[in-house]
């Protein structure tokens, strides 16, 4: 109505008019307006009563509107020309075939008029909807214009083919493999969202394996290529840690939609090539590979620029404490053993539990059955100790403060000794974990360290 009173052509476009032709629901709405986008976008939220919740960017010549809690994004038609050594193209007004033109993939062409003269008519130039009903992939310009133009759309063409489940045409294809290379020129950043987007998909092992082939992978993520690879010494060989690193992602991605759960899985082996050593005896070992894995975390989510704040000590807890819960599979698992896992784990115990046994990727079904009955008795061991004892949120019974009172100590190494003592032989079963009994062991903790006992306590 809006655009007829204006006398502009406006048209919804992309995303949205493609999600309701796969029937997903989309929330995002946006509209592409011949003439200005922006005035277009004020009556707009204006007749929606939104006048409120308007952003205007000028410099993009876009606006916003939040209407609920959908998003409204206007835009003027445009022509865009780029040069090659930037992302950032050269912009001008232009009309609804030319903005077309410039879109990444034909499904993600396809308009939908919004005027009174031919309300709903689907204009679809390139073809978008066939190429939907047949789940593809496809450029509508010559691909190696479309990627090298923008390479972020390589991304987005693999993140796309993931997420839908859609193949790529080889054409399409093969010009990400001619273009890789300019990957270079945008932001780790966006790379990242790309990424996260593919790594949030039903099957993510689908994007990864697009991303090898295509060449990008070693550009964006060095670090998981390095898990490809089978050596072979004495006839004897190790798995191949790239394939079941994808493995272990594609089964955590059943239970959980956390990206950070299905970073851990990602990243959970990423020191397994850099701790590999074949022994004459054991055959092939990577010793301490989630003490080495959980260092390289940092580096990984810093090169990435992915957040470095709790969600990534949580990856790397995780990385850290994958191999505890198989080493309690063993038989006459002590209490400490599992007091130990609940107190380092803490609230991610059950992530960690969850982790452990999508890395379970035998191809035997009797070992698989075996393994995971193996961990329904350390869940149960796990909730008998918590019963018992309550380590999850565990406090010390007696408090910093309370030890200095009692030796009259102000804040020092000695205090910090005895906090370990008693926790220590909590978590060892040797006290329990009351106050009278931690009180005892400090008292003696305390003589051993030549401390005396405050008189006036
Ligand atoms: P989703 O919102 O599910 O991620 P989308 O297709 O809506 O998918 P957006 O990033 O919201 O993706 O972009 C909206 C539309 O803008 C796309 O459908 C596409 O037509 C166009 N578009 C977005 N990014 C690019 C790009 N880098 N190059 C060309 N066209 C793009
Ligand atoms: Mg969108």
């Amino acid at each position: 109505m809006v655009a007829h009173e204006m006398h502009y052509q406006a048209y919804i476009i992309g995303g949205y008019v493609r999600d309701r032709f796969l029937l997903r629901d989309g929330k995002d709405f946006d509209i592409v307006v011949v003439g200005d986008g922006i005035l277009y976008a004020q009556n707009l939220a204006k007749a929606l009563n939104q006048q409120k919740n308007i952003t205007v960017f000028k410099t993009y010549g876009t606006a916003q509107i939040k209407y609920d809690d959908i998003e409204i994004e206007v835009v003027g038609a445009r022509k865009e020309s780029y040069s090659p050594e930037s992302r950032n193209p050269l912009v001008e007004a232009g009309t609804l075939a030319e903005d077309q033109n410039r879109r990444d993939f034909t499904i993600n062409t396809l308009a939908l008029s919004l005027n009174k003269m031919d309300f709903g008519l689907l204009l679809d130039p390139f073809d978008g909807v066939t190429d939907l009903l047949n789940k593809q992939i496809r450029t509508p310009l010559n691909p190696d214009i479309t990627f090298s133009d923008d390479p972020l759309r390589m991304m987005r063409a693999i993140r796309f083919a993931t997420q839908l489940q859609f193949q790529m045409v080889p054409e399409t294809f093969s010009g990400i493999v001619r273009n890789a290379d300019r990957i270079k020129i945008i932001t780790k950043e966006r790379i990242a969202d790309e990424l996260n987007k593919i790594i949030l998909s039903p099957k993510p092992s689908i994007g990864f394996k697009l991303l090898d082939e295509a060449g990008l992978l070693p550009l964006i993520f060095p670090e998981f290529c390095n898990l490809k690879g089978v050596e072979v010494i004495e006839g004897k060989g190790h798995k191949d840690n790239f394939y079941h690193t994808l493995e272990v992602l594609d089964n955590i991605s059943e239970y959980t939609n956390d990206l950070w759960l299905r970073w851990a899985a990602i990243l959970h082996d990423i020191a397994k090539p850099a701790t590999k050593r074949f022994e004459t005896n054991d055959g092939w070992t990577f010793h301490g590979h989630e003490f080495k894995g959980a260092k390289m975390v940092k580096r990984i989510f810093t090169n990435m620029k992915l957040p470095l704040n709790e969600k990534m000590r949580y990856v790397e807890k995780l990385v850290l404490l994958h191999l505890r819960p198989i080493a309690l599979t063993k038989e006459n698992i002590t209490d400490s053993a599992i007091r130990r896992l609940i107190f380092d784990a803490g609230e991610v115990l059950d992530d960690l539990m969850t982790l452990v046994r999508a890395d379970i990727t035998s191809k035997n079904e009797n070992k698989k059955r075996r393994y995971l009955e193996n961990y329904l008795l350390v869940d149960e061991k796990i909730k008998e100790v918590e019963a018992k004892d309550h380590i999850r949120n565990w406090q010390p019974p007696i408090s910093g403060e309370e030890i200095m009172k009692a030796f009259n100590l102000l804040p020092s190494k000695e205090v910090g000794i005895i906090k370990t003592v008693i926790r220590e032989a909590i978590l060892d079963g040797v006290i329990p974990s009351t106050y009278d009994a931690a009180y005892q062991l400090m008292i003696e903790e305390g003589q051993k360290l030549g401390l005396s006992i405050n008189a006036t306590n």
